[in-house]
Formats: C-alpha cells, structure tokens, sequence
C-alpha cells in the first residue's frame, strides 16, 4: 500500500522518531519502484509537488500542527528530511542512473558476503635499516630527536659553523625553496641537506648532558643513479657531556658497528674535515661482504672496491663554535665536550641487504620491497 502522511496523535519523541523513520523507509521504498521516465516523474511530484506533495503535507500536518513546545524539534526533523530528499532528487537528470544510485544508496549491508582481504605490507628496507642502527644506539641509553624537513639557513648551516660564502656550503648542493630574495640569508627556507641541524634544535631545548639519534629525510641537488638520489636519509648521532673525548667516540661506534654488521668488523678512522666537528674522522669497518680479503674466490669484491674496508660514516668531537651558538642553555665550550656522527642509511642497507641499485628503493615495485616480508 502507498504511503500516506499520517496524523500525529501526540508529539512526544518517541512518536516522531517512529513518524520519520516511517516516512523515510517509504521514500526509500519508492525509490526502486520507476520503471520509465514518466513513473520516475510521477515519483518525484508524489514527493517535491509544492501543492500536496509528501513534503508540503508533513509541513501541514506536523509541523503546523505541532504545539509550541515541540515546534523546534519537529521543524528541526522536517527540515532534515526535506534537504536529504531534494539531495537525493537532484544528484542525477537522468532518470534511469537517478533510480539506480537512489536503490544503491539504499541497499543494505549484506555482512554474510566475504570481506575485502589486504594484503600486509613489508616494512622498507631503508626504514629497517634505519630502525635496527637507531634500536642499536636506544640500547646505549641514547634517544631519538627528529625535526623539520624544511629548514632555515640558520639551522642547516650557520649554527652548525657553515659562515655565510663558506666553500663547505657548495658541498652540499642545496635546494632552495624559491622567492625569499627579500629575507635575511639566516631566515631562508630550504630543503635540509642533513640532519644536523637537530643537534642545534635539541640542545636549544635541553640542557646537557644529552644523547641522541637522529633520524630523518635529507635532500640535496644530486641527479638519480644508482649510487645517488636528490632524496635519501641519514642517522644522526650526537653525545654531550663533561668530559667526553675521542676515546667514547671511537668506543661508542666500534661496538654500534659490531652490533649492526656483525660482531666480526673491524673499525678504522681516518682524519677528514667538517666544519662543525673537529678534530674529524671517517669510520672504515672492514668488508663484511669478503672479509676484508678485497676477494670473493676469484673474483673482485665491488662494495669494498677490493681495498677490503667500506667507508661507513663521518663523525668528530662537537666544533667548539658549535657550542657557542647555544652556551646560553649551558653548552659551555669550556665545560662541556661531545662527539657526532652521521651516516647515509641508503648507503647502509644496500650494503647490508646487497642491493646494488640505489633507485629500487625509491621505485615502489611490489616485486622487489616483496623480498622483505
Ligand atoms: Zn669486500
């Protein structure tokens, strides 16, 4: 039987809820039932004809008819009703889509119909590698400090002893975010090239003695290859504390380097330069891949170029002029000493996992990233 709008008996809650949820079963109900434009047509004047249509009836004969006290609740489930209706009659022109996305709308939920099944991902294997060399340090005691991508000058250089037309600055191949020509050169916005300026970020926050890793997105100017990526990431370390010296630094990365390559590497240092850290090394572990024979049988071992040792980070003691840019939250060059280091995880887990193409990592096929679930 067709729907008609009822007379209320009374306006209680419980009577216009079971009222509305009548009317709007009916309308739904309805929907489904057009078989042609004409019926369609029919449909929509049943329920939108400004003179007794279903709209302008429940107008009259619920909310005219409703006493003082229930008016705003009646006009407040009229109006609803009326928006959701000419919603749904406005969607489509075409009759036929109309009354089938009305039906669709409609249709229930069946829950015996099998879900959709997702396949569990993988994690990836720079995160990975990145994760296990930060759980490395967590174990020391260390704690891990992330800033922003987008950085200042200030941050990414100048508090970290990289002086305004320093040639160190060239290095590193920045990218720029464009159009601050007007700013001071401390405040201009760019992609960081590492993640040092955290190690600022972290002691104007807190006071020493510190310990952290750093891990995070760098980008730098760098053309794709399989060694290369205008994108990759870093771990960064830093150790504050009276009485820090060359001896923690070297014993802190000998054993980290044990942990995550195995307990049979081998650790070399070697002088080098950063402006922030002085005096500088680079860390060489011997090959893990031949032993530091340089040879697999009788062939060249290619990660270690056949030296038998692979350049695994660069690290030093803090630059006292570091210090000096956060001595007012008591970094006192001459209280205080601590080392740094930071490494290209990119590097790391080709080396680890044996890849030997940078950009699979970056290319997102499912094949590949597979062999790590
Ligand atoms: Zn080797």
């Amino acid at each position: 039987m067709a729907y008609t709008v009822p007379k209320l008996k009374d306006f209680s809650t419980s009577t216009l809820t079971m009222a509305f949820v009548d009317l709007k079963s009916a309308f739904q109900t309805e929907t489904a039932l057009p078989n042609s434009e004409a019926e369609w047509k029919q449909f929509r004047d049943r329920w939108l004809a400004r003179k007794n249509g279903i709209l302008t009836q429940i107008n009259g004969l619920w909310l005219k008819a409703a006493p003082k006290e229930a008016k705003s609740e009646v006009g407040k489930l009229v109006n609803d009703v009326k928006r959701f209706v000419e919603q749904e009659f406005a969607k489509d022109r075409d009759w036929a889509i109309a009354a089938s996305s009305l039906a669709q709308t409609f249709q229930r939920i069946d829950i015996s119909l099998p879900g959709i099944c997702r396949p569990i991902g993988a994690e990836h294997p720079v995160l990975r590698a990145s994760r296990e060399m930060c759980a490395v340090f967590q174990r020391m005691g260390y704690s891990i400090a992330e800033g922003p991508v987008v950085e200042t000058d200030y941050y990414n250089f100048e508090a970290l002893n990289f002086p305004p037309n320093h040639p160190a600055r060239d290095t590193q191949d920045t990218l720029f975010i464009a159009g601050q020509q007007s700013k001071p050169q401390r405040e201009r916005l760019l992609l960081r090239t590492h993640t040092s300026p955290v190690q600022i970020r972290t002691m104007e926050k807190l006071p020493p003695p510190i310990r952290i890793v750093i891990p995070g997105v760098v980008h730098r100017n760098d053309p794709p290859d399989a060694s290369h990526s205008p994108m990759f990431h870093q771990i960064e370390g830093l150790a504050v504390d009276t009485n820090i010296t060359f001896g923690d630094l070297k014993g802190t990365l000998d054993h980290a380097m044990k942990e995550f390559f195995g307990s049979s590497v081998k650790t070399s240092f070697r002088p080098s330069f950063f402006p922030f850290t002085e005096p500088s090394a680079e860390l060489y572990i011997s090959c893990f891949i031949c032993g530091g024979s340089g040879r697999r049988g009788s062939d060249p071992c290619r990660p270690c170029k056949q030296t038998g040792w692979i350049e695994a980070l660069g690290c030093g003691m803090v630059d006292p002029n570091v210090f000096e840019f956060v001595k007012d939250n008591g970094y006192d060059p001459k209280k205080v000493s601590g080392f740094a280091f930071g490494m290209g995880v990119d590097r790391v887990a080709l080396l680890k996992y044996g890849v030997d193409d940078l950009q699979l990592f970056f290319q997102g096929d499912v094949r590949f990233l597979q062999q790590w679930a």
